[in-house]
């Protein structure tokens, strides 16, 4: 059996994060050092909404480059880490097990939101990795249950990493710099999850729509913020979490990281 990995939740800001100098680009360029070597990375992202969980099967995923209006370098980059369709199998079989019934996407490549990160975490690209989508219209609660299902991945070696943003008012953007210090509402909003997340208070962020200060303006829709709930439910939804990373991107995005386990 390998070493209990806890489950991570990473903000990956906007795709020049592999490009740009930023704290939370030499927080995930260090990250790799403070864990156990996974087996194999699971990854979910904002970027991956489906009706029904869809895993990603595919022994050589391709990197998805799915933004427009960047630099023309980024689309040159590739993350050719390999899939691994039989960690996608064991993925279906645990939910399916929590009465979660997923889907397998042979087509489906790595998006930005699970290629950013890793390639600055682990550039080598040698561990496995498989995704897992949102459902977006399904609500906080059945992401941090869809964590839940999955949480004994991390007694396989396996890392299960939410990619999406702690606040995400892209309205918000223009006019700020990348080292801008942090809007009001972004920083309230940034400063209650943390408080929340610290106290291993999972009922108060199930419902950041009413509690959370700024909810609308700061996640003006949902999916950048569920990434959060699966690693907590992975980590296991009564504990609290840990504050790895905390920084701001363009004034309005909070590049927060947090571990749970
Ligand atoms: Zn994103």
């Amino acid at each position: 059996m390998s070493e209990r990995l806890p489950a991570l939740f990473i903000s990956h800001g906007a795709p020049t994060l592999v490009i740009e100098d930023h704290p939370a680009r030499h927080f995930l360029a260090g990250l790799a050092a403070t864990l156990p070597r996974p087996r194999a990375i699971l990854v979910v992202s904002a970027h991956w909404e489906t009706a029904v969980p869809a895993v990603t099967v595919s022994m050589a995923p391709q990197t998805v480059h799915d933004f427009g209006g960047f630099p023309q370098e980024l689309y040159g980059l590739r993350y050719p880490a390999p899939g691994d369709p039989a960690l996608a199998g064991r993925v279906m079989e645990l939910l399916g097990q929590s009465g979660l019934q997923a889907v397998a996407d042979y087509r489906r490549g790595l998006d930005h939101g699970a290629w950013v990160p890793l390639m600055l975490a682990w550039p080598a690209a040698d561990a496995p990795v498989v995704q897992l989508s949102l459902q977006t219209a399904r609500g906080p609660g059945h992401h941090l249950a869809l964590g839940a299902a999955l949480s004994g991945l991390r007694d396989e070696g396996v890392l299960v990493i939410g990619s999406g943003s702690a606040t995400h008012d892209l309205s918000g953007w223009h006019g700020h710099g990348l080292h801008d210090d942090p809007v009001p509402h972004a920083r309230e909003f940034a400063q209650w999850l943390a408080a929340a997340v610290a106290a291993g208070d999972a009922a108060e962020v199930l419902d950041f729509r009413r509690r959370a200060p700024h909810a609308q303006r700061n996640h003006p829709t949902d999916e950048h913020f569920l990434p959060l709930l699966v690693a907590w439910g992975a980590g296991g939804s009564a504990t609290p979490g840990r504050c790895i990373h905390a920084s701001f991107a363009h004034g309005v995005l909070a590049m927060d990281a947090y571990a749970f386990h």
